[in-house]
């Protein structure tokens, strides 16, 4: 009844000594049991299946839109090898049971292909092995399909054109920074480029775009694993999250060399990005030189279309969030109908803030001018705020006013 699923274990130790392997795997039926239980938790779009030890056996659930559900209850007899097939499947050593151990590997359930990551936990009735499920997909989304507002998309597209500059996009996770990233890297693609990303999770596929993958044994570290993307000489690179002065100064490095580098940071805005990259000891003059653009973006809920309610936007409410409105300006309430399973929204919107730096802000980024100073002259160059976004967004009616808000 299940498709065929075809496993690939990315580490060595499953390999390396076949006569574990091939013992831990020598009952079909717990090969079977394991098949069974990974492609229905893919089947229903299990984030996660958990294989929890109790006194009798194991029990496995799986998450489902955020809910635990239980898929079955594996006898104390099967119990052991069931781990152990996990283990083995994932390259971990699956004769240490005393120690947490993770791993690693790759499933494909017909058109699906699937990465999984395995933690294990030594508990009192046995180990506990956790497999998190992540759903590798085309990257098809252009920048254009992102959501952008029209002056954005096409001051962004704008700053795309150029070469030996830096892209950094920001935000917390799950605002969709890695749509945003593979979408520009689309954008920028031409036949004859060649594109290499870093990043520890791999969300997205492009054809022809070389993907590394960070060692789960840590022989290598991030920054060792940039600088070695970067001396591949790729067209475009992209680098998953920026998080220490190595970092920061390997990708910014990377940068000059008539390439495009896209990279994730972490701040609250645009101009805290920047600020960031000079907190992590980069010289303010290579920021000024090689950054092109600073994209700062959210997710929201999106509003379902038959069912949002009007209402006017009180003069109150317009002195609250510091903005004055045009006569008549409406927010939207989330409702709930049929179309929308009665909670009143339906799919995501994002909102943006793009920092483009200006020969102005960059004389101030090299004098040490500080957000302050910055922000407002970026403010005066027409720089539109994350904050501005979610009001006209929410004026539009694709999002709540309120969960702006609770996104700034
Ligand atoms: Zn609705």
């Amino acid at each position: 009844m299940s498709e065929k699923i075809r496993f690939e274990t990315m580490r060595k130790g499953s390999e390396t000594n076949p006569r574990q392997a091939r013992s831990a795997v020598a009952d079909k039926g717990v090969v079977q049991e394991i098949d069974q239980i990974l492609s229905r938790a893919v089947d229903a779009g299990a984030t996660d299946i958990h294989f929890e030890p109790r006194q009798d056996g194991l029990l496995v659930r799986m998450r489902v839109a955020g809910s635990l559900e239980k898929v079955k209850a594996i006898d104390e007899e099967m119990k052991i090898n069931v781990l152990n097939r996990l283990k083995v499947l994932s390259g971990m050593d699956f004769t240490k049971t005393k120690v947490p151990q993770s791993g690693f590997f790759k499933m494909q359930v017909g058109e699906k292909k699937l990465e999984l990551y395995s933690y294990s936990l030594p508990t009192l009735y046995g180990e506990s092995v956790t497999v998190k499920v992540q759903y590798k997909q085309s990257a098809t989304k252009r920048v254009d399909q992102l959501g952008m507002g029209k002056a954005i998309l096409a001051s962004y597209r704008k700053a795309l054109t150029r070469t030996s500059r830096l892209f950094l996009i920001t935000g917390p996770p799950g605002s969709g920074k890695r749509t945003t990233i593979y979408a520009s890297i689309l954008e920028v693609m031409q036949p004859g480029m060649m594109a290499m990303g870093f990043d520890p999770v791999l969300k997205y596929e492009i054809p022809g775009m070389l993907q590394g993958k960070l060692d789960e044994h840590n022989e290598f570290t991030f920054a060792e694993a940039v600088e070695a993307l970067l001396k591949q000489e790729p067209d475009v690179a992209y680098i998953g999250d920026i998080l220490d002065e190595t970092e920061a100064r390997a990708t910014i490095q990377g940068a000059f060399a008539k390439r495009r580098v896209f990279a994730r940071v972490t701040a609250n805005d645009t101009i805290n990005a920047v600020q960031n990259f000079m907190d992590m000891g980069i010289q303010p003059f290579l920021i000024a030189a090689s950054l092109a653009a600073v994209l700062n973006q959210r997710l929201l809920r999106k509003l379902c279309r038959s069912c949002r309610e009007p209402y006017e936007a009180s003069e109150a409410l317009q002195k609250e969030l510091g903005y004055k409105l045009p006569p008549g300006a409406q927010f939207y309430r989330a409702k709930g109908c049929s179309a929308c399973n009665d909670t009143g929204y339906k799919g995501v919107i994002a909102i943006f803030e793009l920092f483009i730096p200006s020969e102005e802000t960059n004389k101030m980024i090299v004098a040490k001018q500080g957000v302050q100073a910055l922000h407002e002259q970026a403010l005066k160059e027409g720089l539109s705020t994350l904050k501005a976004d979610g009001i006209r967004k929410a004026m539009g009616g694709y999002c709540t006013l309120e969960e702006v808000i609770n996104a700034l």
